[in-house]
């Protein structure tokens, strides 16, 4: 299946010096500086499960490269630590209409469809005081009965765990100007 008017999206867990583990949910999406990943990150990751709400908190746009990037973060560097890409595909806003990474501040919820290799089907981003609000919308692909960050943990590109990465996987050392990925 592949999406009409699709863009990329990824999910990248991130093993974080500071901030933890947790994972980096990231819409590719036009802004005022072209195209970029406008990025959230949720600690216990995404849920198929439409009973669960996940705290998405917005954090800064990453380059559209940075999601291809797995491997290892050199400490002392922004977002220093290990990630891999836990999952990747193309999306889909179903409503309201989104053009923009500026239409996000206008809106109060998006619908949106994921067709990855784990998360599929539609869900819902509804922004509260504290952050947005990621859940599993009902439907064919929603289930109760799976975890799926415990049941599927490996990186949809090399099959390694988080903590199996390596500088050979990818390395971003410590410069003085630029960053790592938050
Ligand atoms: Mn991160």
């Amino acid at each position: 299946m592949s999406l009409k008017g699709k863009s990329s999206f990824v999910v990248q867990k991130h093993q974080a010096d500071k901030a933890g583990e947790h994972y980096d949910f990231r819409l590719e999406m036009p802004t005022d500086k072209g195209k970029k990943l406008v990025s959230w990150a949720i600690r216990k990751g995404p849920s198929m499960d439409p009973l669960v709400k996940r705290l998405a908190i917005q954090t800064s746009d990453h380059d559209m490269k940075y999601g291809k990037f797995e491997g290892i973060i050199e400490t002392g560097q922004y977002g220093a630590g290990k990630t891999i890409i836990w999952d990747a595909g193309d999306y889909k806003i179903i409503k309201p209409v989104i053009k923009n990474k500026s239409d996000l501040e206008k809106v109060t919820m998006f619908e949106f469809q994921l067709n990855g290799k784990k998360l599929k089907g539609v869900f819902i981003m509804i922004k509260t005081k504290r952050g947005w609000i990621l859940k599993k919308k009902k439907d064919s692909y929603s289930d109760q009965n799976i975890d799926i960050t415990k049941d599927a943990p490996r990186s949809v590109v090399s099959g390694k765990k988080v903590d199996e990465v390596t500088k050979k996987d990818g390395y971003i050392p410590v410069v003085t100007s630029g960053y790592g990925i938050d």
